[in-house]
């Protein structure tokens, strides 16, 4: 949507008030996240009253979920596009008389790298979507239902979107799908994950490939292999487990029990060579015994995980999941949510101390939003938006660092979860200056564009 706009010649600007059309990009997965999506909405709607907005246009998986039901409770909303008809926002843009209902079936769509981008991370950062859709019945969720069955997107068409995004300034590629490690399986032919990150880790310019939402099942030699030894293919892995009992794995449909996660574990730790995890849990699923969210904790203390996600189960129409029975009460949800957290942190803790002298590699990302004065970043081991930071301080003999230099940093001090560094050589690759913290103004009209969930 950024791209489209970006094409119709509009403009995005920092402040709603300033903004001739709103967008609100919505999630539909769970319920806080659905929350908050109407917050924003009835948020951003204010501003027809007392700001420049004349469309209000609400996009995205909630649009797609209840786009007849939104559009009945919403008179304020002008246009609705489902999660899969983004590129119609030209119509929003360029027509006064556009549906208000432009949602399509999410199974008929997937990305292309003809289609206009901007990356929304950073300039220097992006994500790439390798498909789109989930062939797994995992009984929580509701994705499958969203989005369809997987479609893969070919390499060639992904190599060419990735060239375009690292010609534009991108040295980071994230990339996502609802099932990473089943890229490839839904066409014919051999184009399969290894090969794909073999391909895009090979463009030049690119620093660093990122992995995210891998399914817990066994990892490729081939890919383990890029993930210990390629210099551009983080050791970083992001794999959602979901829950570490049989029982609970059992009910939440996901093919494995808990011995298989072990296995997965101890197979990364050994053979990739400084390998971050990530994971996420679901605490309260229907079913959820005190043995089981025991089970739960003794894995988290177990695996020693870098990064941790915990969700407290949400109760999804349409899942197998909501029609279970043995609801665990809210109150026990939210006690094992706090329970799990803590559990994490001071392992979290533990691991950034150990880096306390050590030289770590850092993207600088800009001016930190916690002073002007401090610059911030990330390090490999911290994904965007997710994990932590790095705040940076320019070291005695180091030049000036721009966004988007990857740059050497000795770190001098750790919180639980962000990290205090020096930089201390010059830049590795050439950055650009950084630019003021405010959006950019460009010719056109003006876009105010929010991401929520
Ligand atoms: S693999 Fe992920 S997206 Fe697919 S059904 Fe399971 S939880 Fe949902």
């Amino acid at each position: 949507m950024l791209g489209v706009s970006d094409d119709r010649g509009y403009e995005l600007v920092a402040e709603p008030d300033e903004a001739e059309v709103i967008v609100v990009n919505t999630c539909g997965f769970i319920g806080p996240a659905k929350e908050e999506s109407i917050d924003a909405i009835l948020r951003m709607a204010s501003f027809k009253e007392s700001g420049s907005c004349r469309k209000l246009v609400v996009a995205g998986c909630l649009s797609q979920r209840h786009p007849v039901e939104l559009a009945d409770e919403m008179p304020e909303v002008d246009h609705f596009l489902g999660s899969s008809d983004m590129l119609r926002l030209s119509e929003v843009l360029d027509r006064d008389d556009a549906a208000r209902l432009l949602v399509g079936n999410p199974a008929d769509w997937v990305q292309r790298a003809s289609d206009p981008r901007r990356p929304s991370v950073s300039r220097h950062s992006a994500y790439l979507k390798i498909a789109e859709g989930c062939n797994r019945t995992c009984s929580f969720c509701i994705i499958p239902a969203l989005r369809g069955l997987q479609r893969s997107r070919t390499i060639a068409d992904l190599v060419a979107e990735a060239e375009q995004l690292v010609a534009s300034g991108v040295v980071e590629l994230n990339l996502v799908s609802q099932d990473t490690i089943a890229y490839g399986r839904d066409r014919d032919g051999d184009e399969r994950l290894a090969g794909l990150v073999r391909a895009l880790a090979e463009i030049p310019g690119l620093r660093w490939l990122r992995l995210h939402y891998l399914y817990p099942e066994t990892i490729t030699d081939e890919l383990v292999e890029l993930l210990d030894a390629h210099p551009r293919v983080l050791p970083y892995v992001d794999m959602p487990l979901q829950h570490a009992s049989d029982a609970m794995l059992r009910r939440m449909r996901r093919g494995h029990g808990g011995a298989r996660m072990r296995k997965l574990v101890e197979r990364l730790r050994a053979k990739v060579r400084g390998l971050v995890f990530r994971s996420a849990f679901i605490v309260g699923h229907p079913g959820e015994t005190d043995d089981d969210f025991a089970e739960l904790c003794e894995f988290v203390r177990w695996a020693e995980l870098d990064h941790v996600g915990v969700f407290r189960y949400s109760s999804e129409d349409g899942t197998a999941s909501a029609t279970m029975d043995d609801a665990v009460p809210p109150k026990v949800a939210n006690a094992r949510h706090r329970k799990l957290l803590a559990l994490q942190r001071p392992i979290a803790r533990a691991k950034n101390k150990a880096l306390v002298g050590r030289e770590i590699e850092v993207l600088v990302e800009g001016e930190s939003d916690e002073s002007d004065f401090v610059l911030e970043g990330r390090h490999a081991g911290q994904a965007p938006e997710i994990d932590g930071k790095v705040f940076l301080a320019l070291g005695p003999d180091a030049p000036p660092a721009s966004r988007g230099q990857i740059r050497r940093a000795r770190v001098t001090a750790a919180a639980d979860y962000d990290l205090v560094a020096e930089l201390i050589d010059g830049p590795r690759e050439a950055g650009e200056p950084s630019p003021p913290r405010r959006a950019i103004r460009r010719a056109g009209g003006v876009v105010r564009l929010r991401t929520v969930g």
